[in-house]
């Protein structure tokens, strides 16, 4: 028996690995598997030139087990195994790996399916073992060898009894502790939960002996139901993921089945979205655009993300960095090579390939959907009712950066069409002497039809778009132009007047001036008061100037800490309206009900713009004096 010290850079090392590269214990047993997986892989590569050696891919084979009474955790394998050198060379040194020279000589095809590459993964076993064995038999050779190891302060190694091919891997569970329970291990449950998120996709199987309850067979017709346990051995990976598989071999109900199986959804998607991309960065990506959002989605708890994965091993179940925020209800999963599985979160922040992978997918979304506004239109209504205040969100969110990222996507309802349309069908549908977009915002539909300042823009043919979500206006707000056309709020002053009555107005409002200022003065509330010809029905409507709408007031006001910031108010008064003429009259000959009326009348614009009135007891019995008179 051979006495042993780590190098004493390892030990160093050794003790870093253990305790922070790794944040998370349970994928000590991923990291394990996939040097199994290698090992298989590497004798089966190996087969293909060496005559002497007859392998069946078949009998290729992982197994897991676990014993309670010693606390052990196994996992063998009968792949290339380790001779006596090997075993300190791959094993005694740390961050050397035997996979990555092996991989030398192989070809671009072959080395594919080889996941370590770093050699530092064999380690993390140590966050949850105080004992390592690893029993291994080279298939070049007839002796076997134990490596034992206790951490630290170094390893062992001496000939041993093995009669077949491989590695056997035995670790001795920590003792459970306050801060971690390792005994959870030593279940079937637990094992097999691991295996399912972790390594599912490993191309070899993976087997275990579980237990499974079943019915006896009846020695009577009449006997009771009794049940037995029965041992058996099972295989508990699926194998080959879904988005490695040839797409013609992949049903759509096989799409939709992973997708309602792998995203606990109920419902299928309403649109699968499949990529491969092979150059500089190689990877293969499968999203889903869901049909429904989740339950949590407006709410802090929701994580965006796709599931990330090297070579088939997850890496990562939520990698934000793969959406952007406007995307975020995109379902899905990434797979890479080019991506290392000892990777920690921060390096796979700064990471090249991620980046890319990123950008691809960003674009690769943006064109489906695209092209399912364009081409099958009714879907894209489906989709944008239920992700459409994302995509407007994601407009004005991150400081307005990503405005043009999604601008052609968002819809808002036509007051002409009486539908939602995009952008770009509003300004390829514009009047000839119309150069602006014109929109106004409000609670409902039926709410923004029937404001006052609707009546004469929709008059003289413009388009109007309507918004009704709170969202909509901060959007617009930050996209200032589309197609170089600024938006205009027509709850704002909007120029549709012609030269003369322009002149004819600004006469009536000179001429007022006094009657005009002593309303503001009764009001205090609003900035101005003037005469207008923008109504038509309807006798006074309240207007704004400056950046905060009316509607965006109201956004401000249902915040928790408000703060206080206020639309600058006109109220305009129909001048074609028999009111103008009796409040002209009044002013001159009874001052008291001229006061009045100017509550009334103000009260009124209020209301129909959706604000409330203060004094509301005060104004109902101002309006009853008159109706009693
Ligand atoms: P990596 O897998 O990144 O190379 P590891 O620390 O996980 O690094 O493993 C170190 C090396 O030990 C591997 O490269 C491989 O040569 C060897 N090794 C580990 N496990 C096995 C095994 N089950 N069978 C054969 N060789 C193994
Ligand atoms: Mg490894």
């Amino acid at each position: 028996m051979e006495k042993k010290e780590f190098k004493s850079e390892s030990k160093r090392l050794l003790d870093l690995m253990i305790n922070s590269i790794y944040t998370n214990k349970d994928i000590f047993l991923r990291e394990l598997i996939s040097n199994s997986s290698d090992a298989l892989d590497k004798v089966y590569y190996k087969s293909l030139t060496d005559k002497n050696l007859k392998i069946d891919k078949d009998d290729l084979v992982i197994n897991l087990g676990f014993d309670k009474d010693s606390k052990t955790i196994t996992i063998s394998d009968n792949g290339i195994g380790m001779n006596k050198d090997e075993l300190v060379d791959n094993l005694g040194t740390i961050a050397k790996s035997g996979s990555l020279s092996f991989k030398e000589s192989m070809t671009e095809e072959e080395k594919k399916n080889i996941i370590g590459q770093f050699g530092v993964g064999f380690y993390s076993a140590f966050m949850v073992a105080k004992k390592i064995e690893v029993l291994s038999k080279s298939v070049d050779e007839d002796v076997a060898y134990l490596w034992e190891s206790e951490g630290v302060d170094g390893y062992t190694i001496k000939k041993a009894d093995k009669k077949t091919r491989g590695t056997t891997i035995t670790l001795y569970l920590n003792d459970d502790d306050e801060e971690f329970n390792y005994s959870k291990y030593l279940d079937e449950y637990e094992l097999k939960s691991l295996v399912k998120k972790y390594s599912d996709y490993v191309q070899f199987p993976i087997k275990m002996e579980v237990t499974h309850s079943k019915l006896k067979e009846k020695k009577n017709k009449d006997d009771k139901d009794e049940y037995e346990d029965v041992k058996e051995i099972e295989t508990l990976n699926s194998q080959t993921p879904i988005w490695k598989k040839n797409k013609n071999d992949v049903t759509e109900e096989d799409y939709n089945n992973f997708y309602m199986d792998k995203f606990s959804d109920y419902d299928k998607p309403l649109k699968v979205i499949t990529t491969s991309v092979e150059g500089l960065t190689t990877y293969k990506a499968l999203l889903f655009i869901p049909s429904h959002a989740p339950y949590d989605y407006y709410t802090k708890e929701y994580e965006k993300g796709l599931s990330l994965y090297s070579n088939g091993v997850l890496i990562m179940d939520k990698c934000s960095d793969l959406l952007p925020d406007y995307f975020s209800f995109v379902k899905g999963v990434v797979d890479s090579e080019d991506l290392s599985l000892n990777i920690s979160r921060e390096m796979l922040q700064e990471s090249r390939s991620l980046k890319i992978i990123a950008k691809n997918i960003d674009t690769k979304i943006h064109n489906e959907l695209k092209d399912m506004l364009d081409n099958n239109r009714d879907k894209y209504i489906e989709f944008f009712q239920t992700f459409g205040t994302q995509l407007k969100y994601g407009v004005y969110n991150n400081y307005g950066m990503d405005k043009d990222k999604v601008s052609d996507l968002i819809m808002f309802y036509s007051s002409n069409k009486e539908k939602l349309i995009t952008l770009d069908e509003y300004v390829k549908d514009m009047k000839e002497n119309q150069d602006k977009i014109y929109y106004i915002s409000g609670e409902s539909l039926e709410k923004v039809k029937n404001m006052p300042q609707v009546e004469m823009v929709k008059e003289k043919g413009f388009d109007i778009l309507f918004l009704t979500e709170y969202v909509d206006e901060f959007a617009i707000t930050a996209l200032q132009k589309f197609d170089d056309k600024e938006f205009i709020n027509i709850e704002k002053d909007v120029d549709l007047d012609s030269e003369e009555e322009k002149e004819k107005l600004k006469k009536t409002n000179e001429k007022n001036k006094d009657l005009l200022s002593s309303m503001k003065d009764i009001i205090k509330d609003v900035s101005e008061v003037k005469f207008t010809n923008r109504l038509k029905k309807y006798p006074v409507c309240l207007t704004t100037k400056g950046d905060v709408s009316i509607e965006m007031q109201k956004v401000f006001d249902s915040m928790p800490n408000q703060m206080g910031i206020k639309a600058e108010t006109i109220l305009e008064i129909n001048e074609k309206h028999p009111i103008s003429k009796k409040i002209k009259k009044l002013y001159k000959e009874d001052k008291k009900s001229f006061d009045k009326y100017t509550k009334i009348l103000y009260s009124q614009a209020k209301i129909i713009a959706g604000l409330p009135v203060d004094d509301a007891s005060e104004i109902s019995n101002l309006i009853c004096d008159e109706l009693s008179k």
